[in-house]
């Protein structure tokens, strides 16, 4: 009997044995194509060797030395990357384990910064419905999928959810896209008026939406109009990157195709590329120094931020990503994934939208094209075509994000940036197989 839970009792899964590039293969010497990088966290693939000659040596200089006493090279080295590499106006990094602490730290941050500036009603926070920000208790109530939310709800802060920018089935008939973003931007507006401006914290979105909807970008212009009405009404903006950043949508940083920069943002995910659980929440120096001035320290804190080897980890992934060349790969390969699964599912009757950025991309499986009619939840359609991709050798990021209030189907594709075009073609081919096998 395994201790291991949780575990899914109608399914033995597969051991993993070894992860060789884009592929990984289990104990019986079957092969899968990481077409997903799991959940968009394996950019470089696996095994990759700079990434485990960087763990390897630090691990011989030292595994852990905590942050109370002293700092480390590598993260050190690691926040200057970053911020070199940042958005103008992000300037302070803080290195944690995960893309759930480094959403935590960013609502406290953003809470300890109201405080210190004399603006002790600003608690309530606005994200959006059909959103992910994590499972930890602050991220989770952040977050839009209310299924998930629903049983923990008594415990959370306090938070009020807005439409997302989903032009595929929020934009009228009749409506350009520009006037659909200027729309339902403006609902942050209105939701900051009804809450009272001077009780508002702080808005929270992911510039492309992940794990929910599987890759939504908003359309052009509505960060924009986002960036101005928070600072309008003096509202901090947090852009969790969680997923789609680290080059994943073909820039490092995701909103820079948005033409705006959050006050803070969220990174983990595609930081470590999975080979060391690593985090981090990059704010401007302006917060930072409220702080610094103010009780002169931020008031948080978990005993592995910072440590030495997920930060070498780190320091060696941004290093692939940015020295040799990777995000402009994910630009390149991104493009021509999009054109294989457009050229090869553009007439599929069931396939209703293609959408993403980079080697960020979705699909949206429907009952009807015209009427984009979802499947009936109970057909369980997601969950039937990951178990068929799985079984093809294929692993997709199936999910049942919530439509009007009913499940959807989305499949997210994310694989690592070092992908060929062989490999294109195998998870195109492999996708379709599934898709006739599970519909
Ligand atoms: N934010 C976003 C946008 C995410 O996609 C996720 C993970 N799917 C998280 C936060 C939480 O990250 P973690 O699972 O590392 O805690």
């Amino acid at each position: 009997m395994s201790h291991i839970f949780p575990r899914n009792s109608r399914a033995s899964l597969p051991v993993i044995d070894r992860g060789e590039g884009v592929y990984l293969v289990d104990s019986t010497g079957k092969r899968y194509l990481d077409g997903s990088g799991g959940a968009a966290v394996s950019c470089l693939g696996h095994s990759d060797a700079a990434v485990n000659a960087a763990i390897k040596a630090q691990l011989d200089r030292v595994a852990f030395a905590h942050t109370g006493f002293f700092t480390s090279d590598p993260a050190e080295r690691l926040a200057d990357a970053l911020i070199a590499h940042a958005p103008a106006g992000l300037e302070r990094v803080y290195l944690v384990s995960g893309g759930s602490e480094a959403v935590e730290a960013a609502l406290k941050l953003a809470r300890q910064y109201a405080l210190e500036t004399g603006q002790p009603a600003r608690h309530r926070v606005i994200a959006r419905r059909q959103s992910y920000h994590g499972n930890t208790l602050g991220a989770l109530a952040t977050g839009g999928n209310m299924w998930r939310r629903e049983p923990f709800a008594p415990l959370m802060i306090e938070t009020t959810h807005i439409a997302p920018c989903y032009a595929y089935r929020g934009q009228d008939p009749g409506e350009s896209a520009a006037e659909y973003g200027q729309r339902v931007a403006n609902e942050l507006e209105a939701e900051i008026l009804r809450l009272g401006p001077e009780t508002v914290l702080a808005f929270v979105a992911e510039p492309v939406v992940g794990a929910t909807l599987g890759a939504v970008p908003a359309v052009d212009g509505y960060f924009r109009r986002i960036r101005e009405i928070c600072d309008t009404y003096g509202v901090l903006l947090i852009l969790d990157e969680v997923m789609c950043g680290m080059g994943r949508t073909g820039t490092l940083f995701a909103c820079t195709q948005d033409g705006i920069a959050p006050d803070i943002l969220t990174i983990a995910k595609g930081l470590g590329a999975g080979y060391q659980p690593v985090g981090a929440m990059l704010c401007s120096a302006a917060i930072h120094d409220a702080i610094a001035a103010g009780s002169g320290f931020f008031q948080h804190g978990h005993t592995y931020m910072g440590h030495p080897v997920a930060a070498a980890a780190a320091l060696a992934v941004l290093g692939r990503l940015t020295d040799d060349g990777l995000v402009e790969r994910a630009q390149t390969m991104g493009a021509r994934l999009r054109t294989a699964l457009q050229t090869a599912f553009c007439q599929h009757p069931h396939i209703g939208d293609i959408r993403g950025r980079g080697l960020f991309l979705g699909l949206e499986l429907v009952a009807d094209r015209e009427t984009k009619q979802p499947f009936d939840p109970a057909r369980k359609l997601h969950a039937r075509l990951k178990a068929a991709a799985f079984e093809a050798g294929l692993i997709c990021y199936p999910m049942g994000g919530t439509i009007d209030g009913r499940q959807g189907d989305h499949v997210l594709l994310a694989p690592p940036f070092i992908l060929e075009d062989a490999h294109i073609d195998e998870m195109v081919t492999r996708l379709g197989t599934a898709l006739a096998q599970s519909l």
